[in-house]
């Protein structure tokens, strides 16, 4: 028997042992990475009838507040010496204002970058233009923008600064636990953050909650792993925080931890569809303020909704799925998207529309 086969058993086993529970048993991945690498493996196919895997707020621009999204479109639009550095994912991501893509082709200049340090080249290449870091990202992608800051300011770059809207998964998972209309009997922890945050920052979630919280790692084997892991532990009655994926240890990664303290303090954050929940998100502390671009820029306030007929919001809080929204694949394609779920390369309607949907055949001309 090869190990897909023995991990297969071993999840059928977990499941029987569970026996029969009303409504069956819904688990949410808080990972975009996990969201594509399911649908991708076609694991929903591969799990018991009764047994469903929904989506959460793992994905960086998804969960990016439109508010934000339409300020950092300000931005590029309205001041005539700024260049917005940007990860291409939130490029296309539409808003009151347009895409940043449609600012560039009004002739807003806007880059992408790969990383933070390529916005600080970028400011160092060009000491005309004031280079505005839109800031995206868990835990993951944080400490990065940290260093970012550091370097920018050890170079002496009066013209670089950060927008940030760097959130944590932790407080996210909380609030949705709160929420009374969506039912969650365990996470599937997102992997890359837990790197940083370390397994045992989940202990006083699976504890206070009683919800398996169990980190795993990519690809099918180590996905089905922790299914099998969850439903272990709700067999038994014993929700616990623990990784199945070797490269997170418990404490997670003490210098990226630092870097962050250093550069950033934990505030209330605003989220898509979650709204403002407290101490969920990074803002840059007083000693780095110079390069906060919320500072350096007047910004004006923007109103925080979908698209009309999107339901984005309800997809990252797994209240539907991407197949539920009415433009799913018909007014809302890659090509041409409606929310940032169908825009990101870690979107939840991206992934549906890329591994069911066009699969299927049913692709849109
Ligand atoms: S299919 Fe498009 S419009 Fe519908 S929820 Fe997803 S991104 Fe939004």
């Amino acid at each position: 028997m090869n190990r897909l086969s023995a991990i297969r058993d071993d999840l059928a086993t977990q499941w029987r042992r569970l026996g029969d529970r009303p409504g069956g048993v819904q688990l949410m991945e808080v990972c975009g990475t996990h969201t594509v690498a399911i649908s991708r493996g076609g694991l929903r196919s591969l799990l018991p009838e009764g047994l469903r895997l929904i989506s959460g707020p793992g994905c960086p621009v998804c969960v990016t507040d439109q508010s934000y999204i339409d300020q950092a479109a300000y931005l590029a639009r309205e001041l005539t010496d700024v260049t917005i550095a940007t990860y291409g994912d939130m490029v296309r991501v539409p808003g009151a204002l347009g895409s940043l893509a449609e600012a560039r082709s009004a002739g807003a200049d806007v880059q992408v970058v790969s990383a933070a340090h390529e916005a600080v080249a970028l400011a160092a290449r060009r000491p005309d233009r004031q280079v505005i870091f839109l800031a995206v990202g868990f835990e993951t992608t944080a400490p990065a923008t940290a260093l970012a800051v550091q370097q920018a300011r050890r170079e002496g770059l009066g013209n670089f600064s950060v927008f940030t809207a760097h959130k944590l998964v932790l407080p996210a998972m909380r609030a949705l636990l709160a929420q009374a209309d969506v039912r969650i009997d365990g996470f599937l922890c997102p992997g890359h953050v837990s790197v940083i945050t370390g397994w045992k920052a989940y202990e006083p979630l699976a504890a206070e909650f009683r919800r398996p919280c169990v980190v795993a790692g990519f690809d099918d084997e180590q996905i089905l792993t922790g299914i099998a892991e969850i439903l272990r532990q709700l067999a038994e009655g014993a929700p616990a925080a623990v990784s199945v994926y070797p490269p997170v240890r418990p404490e997670g990664n003490a210098r990226a931890q630092e870097v962050m303290a250093e550069v950033f303090e934990v505030a209330d954050a605003r989220w898509r569809a979650l709204g403002a929940i407290p101490e969920s998100g990074l803002e840059l502390r007083e000693a780095y303020a110079e390069f906060d671009a919320a500072r350096r820029f007047k910004l004006p306030t923007f109103e925080s909704h979908d698209p009309p007929g999107c339901r984005c919001g309800d997809v990252i809080t797994g209240r539907c799925l991407p197949t539920d929204c009415a433009l799913f694949a018909t007014a809302c394609t890659p090509r041409r998207p409606v929310g940032p779920c169908m825009v990101s390369s870690e979107g939840s309607c991206a992934a549906y529309y890329k591994y069911h949907h066009r699969q299927a055949g049913k692709e849109q001309a």
